[in-house]
């Protein structure tokens, strides 16, 4: 859809601008900034005005997610996190099928839609021994119409379920397929962890990516075990051990990041890496406190995910990740509203490496409006969205300048979340 949208209200690099437009032709912002302005480069494009009680802001990037996991919700709260991989995650993956993947994606893709997150890194690795499971995935994106990076994952570890492990060439074949015939879904490597992956499908899995220009997400000291493992088995520590197998670089995307040392973030600064904080799911599971201003400090991309999407929502990340390095460091000014909600749009994009997080032009057009009535006209509305907001403010969120929620639950979410629940019912416990 091409089309002139202004904006009574509108924010742009955290910033709020006041009857600011933007110029979408497919997909893209081609132009944009004051209106008087942008309404010249517009030609005859129809236009979309929102009102001042609406503040129009990016569609949130959520950099980590197993959309899967929401299937675990409520009968495997309050674990601990062995327990819960051993007697909820690993124990349910095996009996979902394809067309389970189908609904269960449909349904999460929906809730994050609804709460204003337009880009998911969706890191997959309910794999079946095959593409299936993953293209069923793949539909549900495609069908609700949220943009995704596809982060098709690789394990070889022992104690993985056996339909999670493959060979690096198995793994190869299949991720290449899924690039090839899907173009749109940014589809990506993962090998799952230190742990779930051996050094040499590491080293494979980055060697992957720098043949296929792609990028690299893998899971890196969410407990403090994995460095204690590591230096045992390797003499050196997790990050040190990734840039020992040629696997630390700018395509390097370390999930978690927890558990490891100074000297490990100035090395991922210096390569280039970025990292993705989850700190709802942290919290949730207990996992520990990463330190975020640390490794900003270093330069190191710092995006926000919502992994174990207990509740997906990046509004709830941005102010968890705030407020968390606040306890960490005893420190009020630790991290702001507008560091964090950089990090849930146009940092987490740049981590990503995906054209959004934005409204200026050459970013995607993915934006969300929001009910502004409750935003105190007498403070920065970047403030009220980080420490204020809630989900239910999204009123209407585009991808590539089409909308794809509404404001309200759509009849294929709808039917989704029915389906959910008799999947739970067959294969819960
Ligand atoms: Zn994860």
């Amino acid at each position: 859809m091409n089309e002139l949208v202004r904006c009574a209200r509108a924010l742009v690099g955290g910033a709020l601008r006041e009857d600011y437009a933007f110029v979408v032709r497919d997909g893209s912002i081609a132009a944009a900034g004051d209106f008087g302005e942008v309404r010249a480069r517009a030609g005859d494009l129809p236009a979309r005005a929102y009102p001042a009680n609406r503040l129009v802001v990016p569609g949130f990037v959520n950099g980590h997610s197993h959309a899967y996991q929401i299937l675990l919700r409520g009968w495997a709260d309050d674990w601990t996190f062995a327990k819960w991989r051993s007697e909820a995650l690993y124990r349910v993956v095996p009996y979902l099928t394809p067309d389970d993947v189908h609904w269960i994606f449909v349904a999460a893709f929906s809730e994050m839609l609804a709460a204003g997150i337009t880009t998911v890194a969706e890191f997959f690795y309910l794999n079946g021994g095959g593409n299936a499971h993953a293209e069923a995935a793949l539909l549900a994106a495609q069908e609700t119409g949220i943009r995704i990076v596809f982060a098709r994952t690789w394990m070889d570890a022992e104690y993985a379920p056996p339909q999670f492990r493959e060979s690096i060439d198995l793994a190869a074949e299949r991720t290449l397929d899924l690039q090839q015939r899907y173009p749109w879904a940014n589809v990506c490597v993962a090998p799952h962890s230190l742990h779930a992956a051996s050094p040499e499908m590491i080293r494979a899995a980055a060697a992957f990516a720098r043949s296929q220009d792609c990028t690299m997400h893998v899971h890196v000291a969410e407990a403090s075990y994995e460095g204690e493992q590591t230096m045992q088995a390797h003499g050196v520590t997790p990050i040190g051990l990734l840039d020992r197998l040629d696997a630390l670089d700018e395509r390097t995307i370390a999930i978690h990041a927890i558990y490891i040392d100074e000297d490990e973030r100035r090395l991922l600064g210096e390569r280039g890496a970025a990292v993705i904080h989850n700190p709802m799911t942290n919290q949730y599971l207990g996992d520990g406190i990463c330190d975020v201003t640390a490794l900003r400090a270093h330069g190191v991309r710092v995006g926000l995910g919502t992994d174990a999407d207990v509740k997906p929502s990046l509004i709830d990340e941005m102010r968890a990740a705030s407020y968390l390095q606040k306890i960490l460091r005893t420190d009020g000014s630790a991290l702001g509203a507008g560091e964090a909600y950089a990090m849930g749009t146009r940092e987490g994009a740049a981590a990503l490496g995906v054209p959004c997080g934005d409204l200026i032009a050459g970013c995607a057009a993915d934006y969300v409006v929001l009910n502004a009535n409750a935003v105190d006209p007498w403070g920065p509305p970047v403030n009220a969205l980080v420490y204020r907001a809630q989900d239910a403010w999204v009123q209407a969120a585009f991808v590539g300048g089409v909308r794809v929620f509404t404001g309200e639950p759509s009849p294929l979410s709808v039917r989704a979340r029915a389906e959910v629940a008799r999947i739970a019912q067959r294969v819960l416990p």
